[in-house]
């Protein structure tokens, strides 16, 4: 499995580089393909080859996948914001299901015999008290992650019907930074809690806004599960040893749930500083609580998270945040 050739769509953003990451430092050959509309140029490290592109430009799909065999497709290219999702629900469906179908169809024709789908716990909505595990029922809560789960679907036929094995990989929430420091979070908008709480403790902005805590959980704030990017990459690693035999599902996350609260309390810990924040009501949409179950790719592909102690995380994404007071823009290769 090492110096392999890799496709990897949408490697330019915050799972994708660190994936790309992955496959370059065990000396695998990686081309990136991005449109650069919410991903960086300098995510991209320089061992990859990067196309700027969209994915839903039918012939740039067709001349990159052509002409070398690939050992697998790795698919991360998509809209990703839930809220966004519930306002614009058909250009989520429509981008996400068309543009991904699309290149499964690609793949299935250009013989690669390997896919893996950036999946996510929206699949499950809201409800769960217990941790999710693969077997919980799909009940996507938002159109983003209904389109994910279209895609699952569409999948389950590439294989039956063209052999084309995929891994789904469901991410919970994603954080933290490459301990090595080359690579980050950054969104425009920010909307994920730990760089917005980070960046209230380090004076960029004016404070943090919880929202709720009359959520029924032990302290009212909602508790997600915090999960280090480093080792959602090496789960895609592991997962791709596998696919060989099978198509795959995997729930990932830390398998421990953490309310706004204790991130906060993290935040201040790891930085020394004091978060300013305010409650306000309820994001709409935000189920009170979301934490995985991973047993099952820990079981059978013997992965497992190393970053497990959330002041851990928080420490990664702190020192990439405190380095990079402008985000990307503050990379010299940006
Ligand atoms: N959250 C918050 N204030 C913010 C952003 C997020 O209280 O400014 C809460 C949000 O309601 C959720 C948790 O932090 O309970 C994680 O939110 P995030 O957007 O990072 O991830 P999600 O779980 O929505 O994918």
């Amino acid at each position: 499995m090492v110096a392999g050739r890799y496709l990897v769509t949408g490697g330019a953003g915050f799972v994708g580089s660190h994936v790309v990451a992955a496959l370059l430092d065990r000396g695998d050959e990686v081309v990136v393909l991005d449109s650069l509309s919410t991903g960086h140029r300098a995510a991209v490290l320089p061992g990859a080859r990067l196309v700027v592109g969209d994915l839903a430009d039918d012939e740039l799909v067709e001349e990159t996948l052509a002409g070398q065999p690939w050992d697998a497709v790795l698919h991360f290219a998509a809209l990703s914001l839930v809220g966004e999702s519930m306002a614009d629900p058909f250009r989520y469906i429509g981008v996400n299901v068309g543009t991904g179908v699309r290149l499964i169809a690609a793949c299935a024709r250009h013989g690669v015999r390997r896919f893996v789908l950036s999946s996510t716990a929206a699949l499950f909505g809201g409800g769960h008290s217990a941790p999710i595990d693969e077997d919980a029922a799909c009940d996507p809560g938002s159109p983003y992650g209904e389109s994910k789960a279209m895609l699952e679907r569409a999948l389950v036929w590439a294989d039956r019907v063209y052999g084309l094995r995929s891994a789904c990989l469901r991410y919970f929430n994603a954080a933290g930074a490459d301990p090595a420091g080359r690579l980050g979070e950054d969104h425009t908008p920010e909307t994920h809690l730990i760089p917005l709480v980070i960046d209230a403790a380090l004076g960029r902005r004016a404070g943090l806004t919880v929202f709720g805590d009359d959520y029924p959980t032990p302290d009212g704030t909602c508790i997600r599960d915090y999960v280090h990017v480093s080792d959602l990459a090496a789960a895609h690693l592991a997962a791709l040893t596998l696919l060989d035999r099978r198509s795959l599902r995997y729930n990932l996350g830390n398998g421990r749930g953490s309310s706004v609260r204790e991130v906060i309390a993290s935040v201040e810990r790891v930085s020394g500083r004091k978060v300013p924040h305010h409650i306000a009501g309820r994001r709409s949409g935000d189920p009170p609580s979301l934490v995985a179950a991973s047993g099952r790719i820990i079981a059978e592909a013997g992965w497992r998270p190393r970053h497990t102690a959330l002041d851990d995380i928080v420490r990664t994404a702190l020192d990439w945040r405190a380095a990079h007071p402008q985000g990307y823009r503050s990379s010299p290769s940006a």
